[in-house]
């Protein structure tokens, strides 16, 4: 059996170091290089607390790229170099698995426009827990009967972006069946400014950030009597391991982009 061959991006990171170790359980994917900052031309297993892994580590992308053969990029870096890893992976024939959050819409188009020209395979999911990915759906569903909804989500206090990439995907699924409304009062004013959150579409969407927390997040819908919330936690990163799994193997049969794990479930 030929093994799907991947570089990681942020092997050091809290996600990255996961995907290393969970790349190490699998008999049909092989480490062969890793993307980081520092470290240049070091291996993986002397870096402390990280899988014995004999693939070196590079600093330069396009360096990395001519050197080792590769299928599969996965970055779990920040939004702005997992954009530049994933631009570059496309141009350079290598399929992108992207666990990075915070790329804008524009990113996102000129991302899909590449990968189409290339006929180079991508997957970028904001989440890659099922149970999150479920989540998104059921609020989806739901939110065809209740249209007053606001999505509150919590996260580590390390996380760069706000709102999570997570709660945005949620938001863009719900205004897909919910039409655009202003929630609240028609009057409300914020006496300190921020207090009702981010706003898509009239839906408010609240960051929380401290220290003890992963991933997690609630969608409460309201209507005249009742409340239903639709909740998720993911309580440790190896939470996020499966779906990095499954993108890589499907990664491998695409050949255009494609954003949200769900979208390779069915
Ligand atoms: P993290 O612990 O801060 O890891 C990021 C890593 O990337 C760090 O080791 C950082 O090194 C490294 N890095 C920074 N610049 C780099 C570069 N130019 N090249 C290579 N590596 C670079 O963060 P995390 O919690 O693992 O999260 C990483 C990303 O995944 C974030 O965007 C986060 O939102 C996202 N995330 C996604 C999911 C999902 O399911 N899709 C779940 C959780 C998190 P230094 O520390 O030395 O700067």
């Amino acid at each position: 059996m030929e093994k799907i061959k991947v570089i990681v991006a942020g092997p050091r990171g809290k996600m990255g170091s996961e995907a290393l170790r969970m790349i190490e359980k699998q008999d049909d994917l092989e480490l062969v290089a890793c993307l980081d900052h520092q470290f240049n031309g070091m291996k993986i297993s002397e870096i402390d607390n990280l899988p014995s892994f004999d693939a070196l580590i590079y600093t330069d992308i396009q360096e990395c790229f001519d050197s080792v053969k590769a299928d599969v990029l996965v970055d779990l870096t920040t939004p702005e170099f997992g954009y530049l890893h994933t631009k570059t992976a496309i141009e350079n024939g290598i399929r992108p698995v992207v666990g990075t959050t915070g790329f804008t819409d524009e990113q996102l188009q000129e991302l899909t426009e590449l990968s189409e020209e290339k006929g180079i395979g991508v997957i970028i999911a904001p989440n890659f827990a099922l149970g999150a990915v479920l989540m998104m759906q059921f609020a989806k569903w739901a939110a065809k009967y209740f249209p007053d909804v606001e999505i509150i989500e919590k996260h580590h206090d390390n996380k760069l972006d706000a709102p999570s990439g997570t709660a945005v995907k949620t938001a863009q699924l719900i205004s897909e069946v919910r039409e655009a409304k202003k929630q609240g009062h028609p009057d409300e004013k914020e006496t300190i400014s921020g207090a009702r959150g981010a706003e898509m579409e009239g839906m408010r969407i609240h960051s929380m950030r401290l220290p003890g927390l992963v991933a997690h997040q609630e969608v409460v819908f309201g209507s005249k009597g009742e409340n239903l919330t639709i909740k998720h936690d993911s309580f440790h990163r190896e939470s996020f391991m499966t779906g990095v799994k499954l993108a890589i193997d499907q990664v491998m049969k695409l050949d255009i982009l494609v954003y949200g794990l769900e979208n390779i479930l069915e």
